[in-house]
């Protein structure tokens, strides 16, 4: 099993239920193509009215002080009022982000999605879509469709670029080629997001009951119980960061959020890079992320979602003002003074910012326990309640979250198993 990195060399991000970057705002959940990872039933007259997403976002301002609103689904741009919702965002003092398979994502709504106020996209794209022209092509081909999305956004300017992908256990080999791809366009991707398949299904649905209240429930139709076939449903974030340092052995996050079960669990695993186009000259610390953090909430009252381009191409500026608080700036200050001796005109050569994010989504522990991300960042409304997006199909089948109770007088040989899926998978939907 891997073990680095160690929770506790790492800062803990301090979001939680009522304060956090962002909320999930799901307007439909009608979707335009399949995906493999989605934990959301499609349904084709999924269109919320707008009173009533008007309604979510009073919700989330009555539970939660945040930033952003990531606008997902369902696929977002299949709501005929998309631009409607995004401007009611804007002006209800939020920063609309569009989560989208992209599928629907024409050059002129980029457009019209500017001029009302979106401030990033997030890009659903991977190998186990049912993607129009795309099908049969594994992440490495992807990395062209990914490209495409990014110089478009590029086109608009001033927008946030986002990917996230599914990790399946045929694509774990692919993530480093990705994450390389990522460093060679970090002028115009800003962050990319990773996350682990999970299913409830496999050896989970032979070790244990769900129950809802005194009520045994079965999971059969619920969309993220999908036979898992040969498939891994247990890769972990410490996996992926394993091989992505197979490609890159300094690669080193800086911050987590941990399981609501678990302490050292990496439900949400963040690490952030600084370089040119065709160099990385290293990783920020846990402190760095520690000031990031704390300074926007100082200023705003709010932690940042998505930080605009202009902020993150300024990446010298960032490295000169926070390198005595922070080793990993400084080993990043001293790679490039060293590189300037040799290539002086690397002087001229613009520093960007980038993120990477790995995501761990929900656990069942042997004994039925369910560990969730504690401070969800992806908490959606259900019934004037904010709730985890990535479970939201329990409240509609069953009235409420299922709870995993241990079947008696079973032999668990397994220490850890794992259920559920993430909204990230599905934002294609
Ligand atoms: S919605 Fe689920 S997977 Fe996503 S952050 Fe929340 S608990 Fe984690």
């Amino acid at each position: 099993m891997n073990s680095y990195p160690d929770h506790r060399t790492l800062y803990r991000l301090p979001w939680t239920l009522p304060d956090n970057p962002i909320v999930w705002l799901e307007p439909t959940s009608a979707c335009n193509i399949y995906c493999e990872g989605c934990y959301r039933a499609n349904t084709k007259d999924g269109h919320k009215p707008l009173d009533e997403i008007r309604s979510d976002l009073e919700t989330f301002a009555r539970y939660r002080n945040f930033d952003g609103v990531s606008i997902a689904g369902g696929d977002p741009l299949t709501h005929p009022d998309i631009v409607d919702i995004a401007a009611m965002v804007q002006k209800m003092g939020y920063k609309p982000i569009i989560n989208t398979n992209g599928v629907a994502l024409t050059d002129d709504l980029l457009r019209e999605l500017k001029k009302v106020g979106v401030r990033g996209y997030t890009i659903h794209v991977d190998s186990q879509q049912r993607r129009p022209g795309w099908q049969g092509k594994n992440e490495v081909e992807l990395n062209d469709l990914r490209l495409e999305f990014a110089e478009r956004i590029a086109r608009v300017g001033g927008i946030s670029c986002a990917f996230n992908a599914t990790v399946y256990q045929d694509t774990l080999q692919h993530v480093p080629e990705v994450v390389d791809w990522a460093q060679k366009h970090i002028d115009k991707v800003h962050v990319v997001v990773f996350i682990a398949y999970r299913q409830a299904s496999g050896a989970v649905a032979d070790s244990i009951d769900f129950w809802v209240g005194d009520k045994k429930v079965s999971m059969d139709d619920v969309v993220y119980n999908r036979p898992a076939g040969e498939q891994r449903l247990d890769i972990s974030s410490r996996d992926v960061v394993a091989e992505i340092r197979k490609r890159f052995p300094d690669f080193a996050p800086c911050a987590y959020l941990n399981g609501t079960e678990k302490a050292d669990s990496l439900k949400w695993l963040l690490t952030t890079r600084m370089g040119t186009r065709s160099k990385t000259y290293g990783y920020v610390g846990p402190r760095f992320l520690e000031l990031a953090q704390v300074l926007h909430h100082l200023r705003t009252g709010r932690f940042m979602a998505y930080a605009p381009p202009a902020l993150l191409r300024r990446g010298k500026w960032i490295a000169a003002a926070t390198w005595p608080v922070d080793a990993g700036v400084r080993r990043i200050v001293g790679r490039g003074l060293r590189r300037l001796l040799t290539r002086p005109w690397h002087a001229f050569h613009r520093m960007h910012l980038q993120s990477i994010m790995i995501i761990q989504p929900a656990d069942i522990l042997a004994d039925g326990r369910m560990s969730m991300c504690d401070g969800c960042p992806d908490v959606t409304v259900h019934e004037g309640e904010i709730v985890w997006s990535c479970r939201l199909e329990e409240l509609i089948k069953f009235g409420g979250f299922a709870r995993g109770v241990r079947k008696q007088g079973r032999d668990h040989d397994v220490e850890e198993l794992r259920v559920g899926s993430t909204p990230e998978e599905a934002q294609i939907r």
